[in-house]
């Protein structure tokens, strides 16, 4: 008989004490906080709390901030040397750390996401993407980039609402080091880590106006995208927003990168490393709730060891801890809104009534918020909605294979292209599948693995462009192709 030793754990709850949340917040722009004109709400999507009052940015919140931006990038951000800019991209990164604890708190308190993961991957990565730009700053003629590389002007950076204060970081340090000015709309469910930055470059003496914010929903992201003082719009978010945002911007001479959804093959041939492949599926699929554009979220495993690996994988969720994302002992948090919420219950409603099979562990759910367990689907088919469409949630789908080109077939049958993950033990077998799968990111017997120093983006309807590393570089510099 199998014996199994369970563990209680006590609440270790993170204090919320270190955060000051204003009732009421406008927006910053030209290096000022201004009052806004309509407010809405945010929210606390693990208790429905209204944390505070944000503003809705309309037209002339808009204007202003572009005016702001423009003025900032002719009178002193463009005339700055680059060794100079990279001080203040140094100084605001520095800043990060040090309120790093503040900034995990708000982040989780606003969207979410377990303490741990706040407090240990989107903070410390965020102040990282900041070091890493603040290095090229000054040496941007030695980035294979052309002699003399030319920043953009303003920069208009539309951010969705899964790694908020990540999301900025990966927006505002590239374009800041290449000396462009930037207006960013953070999304509506999670404002209040982006209002927290406006105070650190307050706090890091930035120049006024380098820097403005405009919060709001998607009617000020598109006032934003459709402002013609705007030269390069950078968008993260869904596909169908993205879709609108290309139109909108084609007949114009505004530069765009956009990074959008995704539908990730995890492929695990028959001689992967068992025990190890099963917490890279959990890690690539039930991080951050699975709100990851790169999530691991179609599982290809090999028909012979299909049951070991399911089995193994049903015993490790059992363990997985749903609930108060400010206990530092949480796995998976709150889903983000009650919108994303519904959204995970509609598609995982299609799985059911197009045939596949449902398995969660047992968890006592909170009664208020929004949640969802951990959740796989098995006898998925290439034809399922659910093999095809962004869940956005913690929703595994289980396909299986026979021979490694029949993987890849698969795999590749999407019209996305963002991620891949390949777990196998034979060298030769992962680089034979990384050079055919048609995908951004491919990630070896690990899975959602970052860095600043490494591009990041998708091929067919995941995006355009590249974001982090010397690609992502040449994204806010004139005359260098995006590629
Ligand atoms: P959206 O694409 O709508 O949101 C992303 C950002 O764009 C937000 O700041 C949003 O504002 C803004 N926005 C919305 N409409 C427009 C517009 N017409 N013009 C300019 N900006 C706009 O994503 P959702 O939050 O609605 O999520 C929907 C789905 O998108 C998810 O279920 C998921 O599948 C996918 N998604 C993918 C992400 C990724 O990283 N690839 C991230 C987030 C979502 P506001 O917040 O006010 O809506």
């Amino acid at each position: 008989m199998e014996t199994t030793m369970t563990f209680e754990y006590a609440p270790a709850p993170e204090s919320r004490a270190i955060v000051t949340i204003k009732p009421k917040y406008g927006h910053f722009i030209g290096g000022k906080f201004v009052p806004g004109g309509k407010h809405f709400p945010t929210i606390n999507p693990a208790t429905e709390e209204v944390l505070s009052q944000i503003a809705r940015g309309g037209k002339a919140d808009v204007d202003a901030a572009v005016k702001a931006a423009r003025k900032a990038y002719a009178n002193t951000w463009s005339k700055m040397s680059g060794k100079e800019r990279g001080k203040y991209l140094y100084r605001i990164a520095r800043i990060m750390q040090e309120r790093a604890r503040e900034f995990a708190v708000l982040e989780t308190l606003d969207n979410g996401k377990p303490i741990r993961e706040s407090r240990d991957t989107d903070i410390p990565l965020a102040a990282a993407h900041f070091f890493y730009h603040a290095g090229w700053a000054d040496k941007l003629e030695y980035a294979g980039l052309g002699t003399s590389p030319k920043p953009l002007g303003v920069a208009g950076q539309i951010i969705p609402w899964n790694f908020p204060l990540l999301m900025l970081a990966w927006k505002v340090a590239p374009a800041l080091a290449a000396g462009n000015t930037v207006v960013l709309k953070p999304a509506e469910s999670t404002p209040l880590t982006a209002l927290l930055f406006a105070e650190v470059c307050q706090q890091a003496e930035l120049p006024a106006g380098v820097v403005n914010i405009v919060t709001g929903d998607g009617s000020t992201g598109a006032l934003l995208v459709n402002h013609p003082g705007i030269d390069k719009i950078a968008f993260t978010g869904s596909t169908e927003v993205g879709k609108i945002i290309a139109r909108a911007v084609a007949p114009t001479k505004k530069s765009v990168t956009l990074e959008l959804g995704g539908k990730a093959a995890n492929i695990v041939f028959d001689d992967a490393p068992i025990d190890e492949t099963v917490e890279g599926i959990v890690n690539g699929i039930f991080f951050n709730q699975g709100h990851v554009c790169c999530a691991g979220s179609r599982l290809l495993l090999q028909e012979n060891v299909a049951e070991e690996v399911l089995h193994k994988l049903k015993n490790r969720m059992e363990k997985i801890r749903v609930g108060d994302p400010m206990d530092k002992n949480t796995d998976v948090g709150a889903i983000n809104s009650k919108e994303q919420l519904a959204k995970i219950i509609e598609l995982s409603a299609v799985g059911d009534s197009e045939g596949a099979e449902r398995w969660s562990p047992a968890c006592n759910l909170p009664s208020k918020g929004f949640w969802f367990a951990p959740t796989i689907f098995t006898g998925v088919t290439q034809a399922h909605r659910i093999a095809r469409e962004e869940i956005f949630g913690p929703v595994l789908s289980v396909l299986t294979f026979r021979t490694p080109q029949e993987a890849i077939e698969k795999a590749n049958n999407t019209p996305f292209g963002l991620s891949a993950g390949i777990w196998s033990e034979k060298g030769s077998r992962t680089l034979w599948a990384s050079q055919q799968l048609r995908a951004g990111v491919i990630w070896a017997n690990t899975f959602n693995k970052f860095d600043p120093t490494s591009p990041f983006g998708g091929y067919k309807e995941s995006g355009w462009g590249r974001e982090g590393g010397r690609h992502g570089l040449s994204a806010y510099l004139k005359g260098v192709s995006h590629e």
